[in-house]
């Protein structure tokens, strides 16, 4: 298939690219490279463009002829959302409608969403399966939710064949050493430590220890990015093959404190890493776990790379060649 990949040159999009292309698609990236590299689209062609245009998109749908689109290019902080609603209502929502509208003027009917675990809100039980309600708390959460209610109606209305993967702690770098988090400024917990632990940064601030958690630090499901484009790759296939819309939460299944990833990462990279404790981020749940029986179920997907010391140790090989590089 040609895959046509929204966002490519992001985190988790370039190791999308990378995927697809070993297992032998053919692949065109979109991006404007507001927040993306170049240099992390490891192959296929590339197109420089905004989701905004619909002439830029209207002239990639017609020189490179997808079969399907999976969409990575979004805004990811919930602070800043708050701040800037504007902002994510525009990018994360309004640009995906244009694309979703060109991709049906294309007769493009195949979409992989890339959602988030901040579509539920505050938890009411956890591990969170896909019937877990909605309630998403700020607007980052609110402008997937959106994608995803337009979602069901382009299907009734226009035929659009979807898959919604929710995210939870997207985390590590791939194996090979050539990819990895490139997120500036950067706010995620994991790339933040091993700064700290080389020494790119003086310390890391944990946000909060009062929490109703065994340690009092909030607990996350990291996921392994191989991992998670895995579930991707899959999800492409079955909706290719079946034509049934679904939605399935993304996660190892396994919860892990902030303070058990500061050890760990401790472990890895065999360095002390000084630790400030602040205050708590506004909008934190204190445990926010997937149930991911269903993509195991119904995708046969099993994650290979479960364990915390692997991802920690896959995102190190990246911090340190990030290091080098700054050097
Ligand atoms: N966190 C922290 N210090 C930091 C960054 C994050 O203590 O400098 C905590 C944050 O409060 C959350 C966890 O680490 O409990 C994971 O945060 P991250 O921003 O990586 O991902 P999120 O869970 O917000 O998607």
């Amino acid at each position: 298939m040609k895959i046509m990949v929204v966002g490519g040159a992001g985190y988790i999009g370039s190791h999308m690219v990378k995927m697809l292309l070993e297992a032998k698609h053919e692949v065109v990236t979109f991006d404007n490279l507001s927040a993306g590299f170049r240099d992390s689209v490891l192959g296929g062609d590339f197109v420089e463009g905004d989701l905004c245009s619909r002439a830029a998109l209207d002239a990639c749908f017609v020189a490179h002829r997808p079969d399907a689109v999976m969409h990575f290019a979004s805004f990811i902080q919930v602070g800043e959302s708050v701040r800037r609603p504007d902002k994510y209502y525009f990018n994360n929502f309004s640009n995906t409608l244009n694309l979703l509208d060109a991709m049906i003027a294309h007769k493009v009917r195949h979409f992989i969403f890339s959602s988030t675990a901040a579509i539920f809100g505050e938890p009411q039980y956890v591990p969170i399966d896909e019937l877990h309600p909605t309630n998403p708390l700020n607007p980052y959460g609110k402008s997937k939710w959106m994608v995803e209610q337009a979602l069901a109606d382009y299907e009734h209305a226009f035929g659009l064949k979807y898959v919604c993967l929710r995210y939870f702690n997207a985390a590590g770098a791939d194996p090979s050493g050539l990819l990895g988090e490139r997120h500036e400024p950067e706010t995620h917990l994991i790339p933040l430590i091993l700064r700290a632990a080389s020494g790119r940064l003086p310390h890391i601030q944990v946000f909060g220890r009062d929490y109703d958690t065994p340690d009092g630090t909030c607990v996350r499901d990291y996921i392994h990015i191989v991992d998670l484009c895995a579930a991707h790759l899959l999800a492409l296939n079955q909706l290719v093959q079946n034509e049934q819309s679904s939605h399935f939460n993304l996660g190892n299944g396994a919860g892990f404190s902030v303070q058990q990833v500061i050890d760990a990462a401790e472990r890895v990279t065999g360095s002390k890493i000084k630790v400030l404790d602040g205050a708590r981020r506004a909008g934190d749940p204190a445990r926010l776990v997937a149930d991911s029986s269903k993509a195991r179920l119904a995708l046969g997907w099993t994650p290979r790379y479960a364990d915390l010391e692997t991802i920690i140790g896959d995102a190190w090989r990246w911090e340190r060649k990030m290091l080098d590089k700054a050097d």
